[in-house]
């Protein structure tokens, strides 16, 4: 990441993307405070599951309330993976994930949680070893917390990032493969990686009506992919003629506006709830 941004052959200062600007040493200290303090929070968007027409999972998102002006996951993820913070904060994330499995299951909704994990994490060395000490005094979640990771966070560490998720893998945490087709993919990893679920990423679902070539490309991904033994998301399905399409194409899983954006739980929870008569999702 440069703080030179060039557009139209001229090259300006962006004070945003210099990671020693005011802006962004200000934003880092205010963070730290944040995540001390408890100040973040993690909304829950569902996911469904086509065969069994249900919702079997859903996936954990960060969000900084309060903050003025609004700080976006993918930006204060970049700024927690710049200062080191994304340490503390990942370790946070999971601790609440697993809070809201539990309040889940109390409220009837035995669902899997899933939560994204930096490329950073995964070269923690002790990384693998947090991950299992947190599952053995949370035993009853075991299988049902997945860790997602993307194939490019792969790319700037192979061998350690592997060593990673082998460990995690022998220990049972379940990994799914996120953002599938976004970034510089090699089919020659996603053979060795140790996932039980590959994520399409949303730039291949959006035009999927209108464009043959992204239909091609995700069909030929479903099948490659189960042909691997891996199940499928579709992420970012807006509207119902593409969970249809997606359907015909024998997608596994959907994720997407179309059943619910990210939501604090305890809504979630109300729209899912079986008391309430048949779910509203
Ligand atoms: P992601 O893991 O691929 O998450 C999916 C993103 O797509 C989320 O954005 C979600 O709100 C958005 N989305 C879901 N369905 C739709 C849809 O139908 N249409 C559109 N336009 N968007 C949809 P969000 O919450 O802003 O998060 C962005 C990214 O930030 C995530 O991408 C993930 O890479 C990262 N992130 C979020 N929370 C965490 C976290 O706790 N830890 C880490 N390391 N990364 C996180
Ligand atoms: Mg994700
Ligand atoms: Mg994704
Ligand atoms: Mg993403």
């Amino acid at each position: 990441e440069t703080p030179i941004a060039r557009e139209k052959g001229l090259a300006f200062y962006d004070p945003a993307r210099d990671p020693y600007s005011p802006e962004r040493l200000t934003l880092v200290t205010e963070l730290r405070k944040a995540i001390d303090e408890n100040q973040l929070a993690l909304w829950f968007q569902p996911k469904r599951c086509l065969k069994r027409n249900e919702i079997v999972g859903v996936e954990a998102l960060i969000r900084w309330p309060g903050r003025q002006p609004t700080v976006f996951a993918d930006e204060l993820i970049a700024v927690a993976e710049q200062s080191g913070l994304i340490r503390p904060l990942t370790r946070w994330v999971m601790e609440q994930a697993l809070g809201a499995r539990k309040v889940l299951l109390e409220a009837g909704l035995d669902l899997t949680v899933s939560i994204n994990i930096s490329p950073n994490n995964l070269r923690e060395r002790d990384f693998p070893l947090f991950v299992q000490r947190l599952m053995t005094s949370h035993h009853q979640h075991r299988g049902r917390l997945i860790l997602e990771v993307t194939e490019t966070s792969m790319m700037q560490d192979p061998a350690n990032s592997m060593r990673t998720l082998r460990s995690l893998d022998h220990a049972g945490i379940p990994l799914a493969i996120d953002d599938f087709g976004s970034g510089y993919s090699s089919l020659s990893y996603i053979k060795q990686l140790p996932a039980c679920e590959v994520k399409i990423d949303r730039s291949l679902i959006t035009d999927l009506l209108s464009h043959i070539d992204d239909r091609i490309i995700v069909k030929t991904t479903i099948d490659m992919c189960h042909s691997l033994g891996y199940q499928v998301v579709a992420e970012g399905v807006e509207d119902e003629e593409t969970t249809e399409l997606l359907r015909e194409m024998d997608c596994d899983m959907i994720q997407g506006y179309v059943l619910a954006r990210p939501q604090p739980l305890a809504h979630l929870i109300s729209q899912l709830r079986p008391e309430a008569g048949t779910s509203a999702l």
